[in-house]
């Protein structure tokens, strides 16, 4: 298990793009976004609450350039590994590539994120997701393309484009929250998977610290995820909370299948759920929380092989 404390981090909401299956999009809470100054006095908590990695999402945080090389910098200036996640909207041409990469090279940012897809690419043209690899390549700045997929067929010719353009790729389960929630599921096929979980945590503009920063507040009936806000809490009591909670901890070592299996829940049963969605089965419903919470003093972490 990975005790190394990391988080994401929302500066703001705001994106230049409305992607069809945006996760954050119906939060409906508008565009927020962080004081500078506040930012960079949480990033200064976090150092010294031992934070060894942040990663900058939620919206588009190219927006806010400026502010985002500040903190940056603050990072690299607490030998805080970062990350900014980004759709690309910025890498039109070359030059204007080289202008923003080599700027966070030399912020000392450790990794760009570039966010691709079926529907992100409705709204970027995927030469930009190639013109901003290239140009991480030529300023030595370390990168990988997170390529957003429902697994269907239709994705093919978009992960024909990486292959073709021999780019650093990874696939990223489609997750059907927000606005993909009533999207058609194309059917997949797995075995019986422990949906382990390594989960990581968000900070929002608002201050609010979540659990997990892909549900983050969208398990509404239990708010199980949500942590506090950094107005009342400290950084490294938030960190705490995260770290203690002992069904946080068995949705890593466990896994959601051997927790679903407690409860009841059928293998065949299981298998029909994609991970985020067995998670909401079990944790966004009282009745099952209830249940979990007590079978954690009682025995839950001894179904186990
Ligand atoms: S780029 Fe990201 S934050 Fe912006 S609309 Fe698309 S998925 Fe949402
Ligand atoms: S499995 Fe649960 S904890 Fe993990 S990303 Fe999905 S919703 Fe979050």
């Amino acid at each position: 298990m990975n005790h190394i404390r990391k988080t994401a981090f929302g500066y703001s909401t705001q994106c230049n793009i409305k992607c069809d299956h945006c996760v954050a999009a119906e939060d409906g809470h508008g565009h927020i976004k962080m004081n500078l100054s506040r930012a960079r006095d949480i990033i200064d908590e976090m150092a010294a609450a031992n934070v060894r990695a942040i990663s900058f999402t939620v919206g588009e945080p190219i927006l806010f350039i400026n502010d985002i090389l500040s903190l940056v910098r603050l990072c690299n200036k607490h030998g805080i590994y970062s990350r900014i996640v980004s759709n690309g909207f910025w890498a039109k041409t070359p030059i204007q590539a080289d202008k923003i990469i080599s700027e966070l090279k030399i912020s000392g940012l450790s990794q760009l994120r570039l966010s691709y897809s079926r529907w992100h690419q409705a709204h970027i043209n995927r030469e930009n997701i190639l013109t901003a690899a290239v140009s991480c390549q030529k300023f030595g700045l370390d990168y990988f393309i997170s390529f957003v997929t429902d697994f269907s067929n239709t994705d093919d010719a978009f992960e024909q484009f990486l292959k073709d353009s021999r780019l650093k790729y990874f696939p990223e389960p489609l997750l059907y929250f927000g606005r993909a929630q009533e999207f058609n599921r194309s059917q997949v096929f797995t075995d019986y998977p422990p949906h382990l979980c390594d989960m990581n945590p968000i900070l929002s503009p608002e201050l609010d610290m979540y659990a997990c920063c892909d549900a983050g507040n969208r398990f509404a009936e239990t708010n199980f995820f949500y942590l506090g806000n950094a107005k009342e809490y400290t950084i490294n009591e938030l960190f705490e909370k995260y770290e203690q909670h002992p069904l946080f901890n068995l949705i890593k070592t466990m896994g959601l299948s051997n927790i679903a299996s407690f409860i009841g829940l059928k293998a065949s049963e299981i298998v029909r759920y994609r991970k985020c969605e067995l998670c909401a089965k079990l944790f966004n419903s009282s009745k099952n929380l209830k249940h979990l919470e007590t079978a954690v003093e009682s025995g839950l972490e001894f179904w186990k092989r």
